[in-house]
């Protein structure tokens, strides 16, 4: 399997490990494998029985086998074993699904080590990136900029890892208490958490800095493990062939009453599949993706339902056909705040297959027309009208509100305590459960642990604390203070990591 930009660039195609540690293509544009795989009911079923009898690990070992050439398989179920187990997550399912009394389904992403859906792809490429590394006998400093759950995420993926080191740039006082404690209270030598006396921009135009400084660098093997990473998203592939797997197994089994959708058009000699809808809290488009993937390799997803809040630049794409990034001072601070996003940075990928995978005209609305006009408009092309009925995207927003409401009725009617990211997707799959055929599962995005202040508001009480986090508030934490000044950051980089070669 051979990975292409998608501004096709005249740089040959690549292969997986070659892309792995890579960012952008030099092109600018985004890696994508040149074709998906695809998978038949007989393999579908296959997989039924591997999840069933083997599980979560060795699906997610078999589903990268797709796309991942240049690793042995059998290193491959050792990456996934490592990567997907008890107790980092804490369900051994890994992503269970359940069905709650008012008809609707969740996934549930948030049991890893964070208690949100990015561990389901930075377990896997904490072990990935030790697994290449090694192999190359090569090593890497991670600097990245978060506002709450990646950069956790990330560290909890990479914490205690020969050959890598995290620097972590947060905004001061601007995270909630558990994030906080969360970041800050990991200890390992390897990571470097970092307040900057700024706001989440300044947090990553001093990361941009550093990456713009060449010579430096080089010197200090820099490296990101940002939304782009075209690894997180294969892992999150993973997860919509076990949810489809698990919905319509639980559905054959009697488990729910609701029957299963429209059933998928087979060749004759293959029985029909039932199809699931699934819902999807979005903020830079890579869980969706992951989905529209999934859905091009043949598993028997319906609609793919986008969910924003009022940062809502891709439901106005869905609704519209223009797409307009918002500049950071339009981007507001909402109650969910893991989709605060001004443009969505996965997005290209998924245009790039509407548009026939035509890497010309890609890179002229990314390239020329976003640097251009501030915008692009695809209202009135052939493939903007097929849309729903070739890829089966819809969309829908959420206010902070409508969010409070779903929590509280979620609980009342559900006996189910949501997240507020989880509530925009809840809100958005009940505004659109009319029009959509078959099981409707919304992907539930963060544990509400994380969102105290919201749960709070909504509910009138604090969110239950799960087990493994108890205490996590109270034990010692290290952090280090810094002015907004790049300088800085690159003297405390000298200071603070290993040079290794
Ligand atoms: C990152 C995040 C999202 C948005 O996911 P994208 O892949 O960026 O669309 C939604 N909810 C939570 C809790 C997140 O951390």
């Amino acid at each position: 399997m051979r990975y292409i930009s998608t501004r096709g660039s005249a740089d040959h195609a690549r292969s997986f490990s070659d892309i792995l540690l890579a960012g952008l293509a030099p092109d600018g544009g985004l890696y994508l494998p040149e074709s998906y795989p695809v998978l038949t009911a007989g393999d579908l079923e296959e997989l039924r029985g591997v999840l069933e009898n083997e599980g979560y690990a060795a699906l997610a070992a078999r589903v990268l086998a797709l796309f991942i050439d240049d690793i042995p398989v059998e290193d491959l179920s050792a990456i996934t074993a490592r990567a997907y187990r008890t107790p980092a997550f804490s369900d051994p399912a890994i992503v269970p699904v359940s069905h709650l009394p008012g008809g609707l389904w969740i996934a549930h992403l948030s049991n890893g080590p964070t208690a949100a859906f990015k561990d389901m792809a930075m377990q896997l490429l904490g072990e990935l990136f030790e697994y290449e590394l090694g192999r190359r006998g090569d090593w890497l400093t991670i600097v990245g900029a978060t506002s709450g759950d990646t950069g956790s995420s990330a560290e909890y993926a990479l914490r205690g890892r020969p050959g890598l080191s995290v620097v972590m740039l947060t905004p001061a006082g601007r995270m909630t208490a558990f994030q906080r404690a969360q970041m800050f209270s990991l200890l390992d030598e390897n990571i470097v958490n970092v307040a900057v006396d700024g706001v989440f921009d300044d947090c990553q135009d001093l990361v941009k800095a550093v990456n713009m400084d060449p010579a430096f660098k080089a010197a200090w093997h820099i490296g990101a493990v940002n939304s782009i990473n075209w690894a997180r998203l294969l892992a999150q592939v993973v997860y919509y062939v076990a949810t489809w797997l698990r919905v319509t197994s639980a559905i054959a089994e009697g488990g729910a009453e609701e029957p299963a959708g429209r059933e998928e058009p087979r060749a004759l000699d293959e029985a029909p599949l039932p199809r699931v809808n699934v819902v999807v809290p979005s903020g830079n488009f890579g869980n969706v993706c992951a989905a529209h993937i999934a859905r091009q390799m043949g598993v028997p997803l319906g609609a793919l339902v986008v969910a924003t809040n009022e940062n809502d630049v891709l439901d106005e794409f869905f609704r519209t056909g223009v797409y307009r990034p918002r500049s950071s001072a339009q981007t507001l601070a909402t109650s969910s705040p893991s989709m605060d996003i001004s443009k969505a940075s996965n997005f290209e990928r998924f245009v790039f297959d509407l548009l026939g995978r035509d890497a010309e005209r890609t890179a002229g609305l990314f390239g020329d027309a976003l640097a251009r006009d501030g915008f692009f408009d695809l209202s009135e092309t052939p493939e903007f009208a097929a849309l729903r009925e070739d890829f089966g995207f819809v969309s829908g927003a959420s206010s902070h509100s409508d969010r409070l409401e779903e929590i509280r009725r979620t609980e009342d009617e559900d006996a189910y305590l949501i997240d507020p990211h989880t509530a925009d997707g809840v809100h958005v799959a009940r505004a659109l459960a009319e029009g959509l055929d078959g099981p409707l599962v919304v992907m539930e995005t963060a544990l509400p642990v994380k969102f105290a202040e919201t749960i709070l508001e909504a509910t009138g009480h604090m969110p239950p604390v799960p087990a493994r986090f108890e205490g996590v508030e109270g034990g010692a934490q290290r952090l280090v203070e810094m002015p907004n000044d790049a300088a800085a950051l690159r003297a405390l980089i000298e200071e603070r990591v290993k040079q290794l070669d």
